[in-house]
């Protein structure tokens, strides 16, 4: 399994996003993804650069999740989402903001957290 490694790349991109240096993958094409990826999905494109995530992107959708599974239960509610950073959507929680007025179209900032549930690291967007 090469899944390890594959954490362990996710991990040191929280780390970046946490030091303020947070990036993305973008191919010569222009199409642009989250780590861990060796290769474009889109063209199969094999130079992908590190290229700085902007510092802000917009809500794409969100969902507010108010029944959990036991996994996450002292965890909700909460909204999960997918925000647009440039090319790239990245998939977080959203915090530091009223779930209903949560709205697509918020422009929101890169943080990391961590579950209430589990500790685990996990991707916070916050309202700008
Ligand atoms: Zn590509």
């Amino acid at each position: 399994m090469t899944e390890s490694a594959q954490d362990g790349e996710y991990d040191a991109w929280l780390d970046s996003i946490e030091s303020d240096d947070g990036y993305y993958l973008e191919c010569s094409n222009g199409h642009g993804w989250l780590p861990p990826r060796r290769v474009c999905p889109r063209c199969h494109d094999q130079d992908l650069a590190r290229v700085d995530l902007p510092e802000s992107g917009e809500i794409a959708s969100h969902t507010t999740i108010t029944v959990p599974t036991p996994q996450f239960e002292d965890d909700a509610p909460y909204v999960t989402a997918i925000a647009d950073f440039g090319p790239v959507s990245v998939t977080g929680l959203v915090r530091g903001v009223d779930p209903d007025d949560v709205a697509i179209g918020d422009v929101v900032g890169l943080d990391v957290g961590e579950r209430v549930t589990t500790g685990e690291r996990v991707v916070v967007f916050r309202p700008r």
